[in-house]
């Protein structure tokens, strides 16, 4: 028989109840029975903890970013376009939206559409790399993901 691929092991990932963020077992430590999170180290109970494909919590995907008011709003779509994988955000300006889409991974590429975009209209759609372990700043809901 085969052995697994390594990279279709499952592991235990702690989805953060205070950051929302998402993370495989190297990113948050267990401790007097809870897990706490490595980006903004609040403890969670265990049952936070769930068994996901450890490519989940290590590869980027893509998503679509939906923007509007001059880049102070916006919102998480999957990339087939239907699904809502999270709320509105509100964001001080378009550069601080700018900042969030570079943190969470958009290539050099993917910010100069959105920047084109921002510029033409103010509003509209742009794809844009989401890379692991990144604080949830689009609150995406990570089972829709
Ligand atoms: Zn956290």
């Amino acid at each position: 028989m085969l052995k697994p691929k390594r990279a279709n092991r499952v592991v235990a990932c702690l989805v953060c109840w205070t950051c929302h963020s998402r993370m495989g077992p190297n990113h948050f430590t267990l401790k007097d029975g809870g897990a706490v999170c490595g980006l903004c180290q609040t403890k969670n109970p265990l049952g936070n903890l769930r068994k996901r494909s450890i490519q989940e919590v290590t590869e980027p995907s893509e998503i679509l970013v939906c923007f509007t008011q001059g880049g102070t709003a916006a919102h998480a779509l999957h990339i087939e376009c239907k699904t809502v994988l999270g709320p509105w955000i509100n964001f001080a300006s378009a550069e601080t939206l700018e900042k969030a889409l570079r943190y969470l991974g958009a290539t050099d590429a993917q910010l100069a559409d959105h920047q084109n975009q921002m510029r033409r209209c103010g509003q509209g759609t742009s794809q844009v790399r989401l890379l692991p372990l990144r604080k949830n700043l689009l609150r995406i809901d990570w089972n829709k993901l």
